[in-house]
């Protein structure tokens, strides 16, 4: 990568405010281009540090663990809206933790009187929870500070990003047509904001590969409620029997939850498929395409990993 070189970056969820800003901070001069600012799915995660409906295990392992060390420094400044947070994964069925919990800090297994009525194993351990509308306003100052601009457009196909030498593709689901990419399909999800009754630590449940998820996620004065997983579905439209499903299994794990107010309701498309995409591709004209999509149920989780293995891919060229 040349020191200034121009970089066009489609998309302004997670994956393409983190990778403009690890490329702006390199050097390069960025412009995001994207018809929502920020991205919506991205929006709509909960979030929490920890790989869900994410393949290759290998590279998902290298780029989580990267985003982890960055997610641990940022939330040592309450601006950037990551708070490492303490709190228990737990099962109904006797199941073992998750390979990528054992090494969190604070990690133990819970003795019964830790856990809710009907639940018969869980895990306890410290984890970077992002605040995810804080956090991409701080991406969002961060990029400006890097020199980088953000422009709200629809494109219809990555060759209309400009004159840039570089075009760096963070679509999300929108690589479906943009790529096109028939691999990736929507996994639709949705999560309902209240207000916060005293909660301050997470709890989710290991629901496998159920549609129905559960999660509570403490962001100060208000708690993130999950959660869904339709896989194929990519109606973002609020679903209110859903929302008042979601309500109803947190309120029944903590019944504090029963008089929370209602605030919003967030709902995003993952964009799944088999793979996670991080890869070049050089066209005819000598463009070079830098892809890094389909991050399913993990973008946040892996967005600094996949940001600097394009940054990367980058420089290699
Ligand atoms: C309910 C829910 C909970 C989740 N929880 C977590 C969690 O706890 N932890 C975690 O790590 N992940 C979680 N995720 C997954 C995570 O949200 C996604 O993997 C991530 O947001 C994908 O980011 P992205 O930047 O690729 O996509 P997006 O946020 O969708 O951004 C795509 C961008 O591309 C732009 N774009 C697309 N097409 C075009 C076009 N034609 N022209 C111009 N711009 C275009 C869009 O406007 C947008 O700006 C969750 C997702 C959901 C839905």
């Amino acid at each position: 990568m040349t020191a200034g070189e121009r970089v066009a970056v489609v998309g302004a969820g997670v994956a393409g405010l983190t990778t403009a800003v690890v490329l702006a901070e390199a050097g390069a001069s960025v412009h995001v281009i994207a018809e929502q600012v920020p991205g919506v799915t991205s929006l709509a995660a909960g979030a929490m540090w920890g790989p869900y409906l994410v393949e290759p295990k290998d590279k998902v392992d290298q780029w989580g663990q990267r985003s982890l060390e960055i997610f641990r420094e940022l939330s040592e400044d309450p601006t950037t809206g990551v708070r490492l947070t303490s709190g228990v994964e737990a099962s109904r069925t006797a199941e073992a933790p998750p390979d990528w919990a054992a090494d969190l800090p604070g990690f133990r297994p819970c003795g019964p009187a830790e856990l809710p009525p009907g639940f018969t194993s869980g895990y306890r351990f410290m984890v970077p929870l992002i605040d995810m509308p804080a956090y991409l306003g701080y991406l969002s100052r961060r990029l400006d500070a890097a020199g980088g601009t953000v422009e709200r457009r629809r494109l219809a196909s990555l060759a209309d990003a400009g004159s840039a030498s570089v075009i760096v593709n963070c679509s999300g689901l929108g690589a479906q047509e943009l790529v096109p990419d028939p691999a990736l399909r929507p996994i639709r999800g949705q999560h309902v904001v209240v207000t916060n009754p005293g909660l301050t630590e997470f709890f989710s449940e290991d629901t496998g590969l159920s549609p129905d998820l559960l999660c509570i996620y403490p962001h100060g004065d208000t708690v993130v409620l999950g959660g869904t997983a339709i896989d194929g579905e990519g109606d973002l439209a609020s679903d209110d029997n859903m929302a008042a499903g979601i309500v109803a299994r947190c309120a029944e794990v903590e019944p504090r939850l029963m008089k929370a107010r209602v605030l919003e309701h967030r709902i995003g498309a993952r964009p799944t498929r088999s793979t996670v995409r991080v890869e070049g591709q050089l066209w005819e004209d000598g463009t070079m395409v830098l892809h890094n999509y389909g991050h399913g149920g993990a973008g946040v989780t892996l967005s600094w990993g996949c940001a600097e293995e394009t940054r990367a891919l980058l420089s290699a060229k």
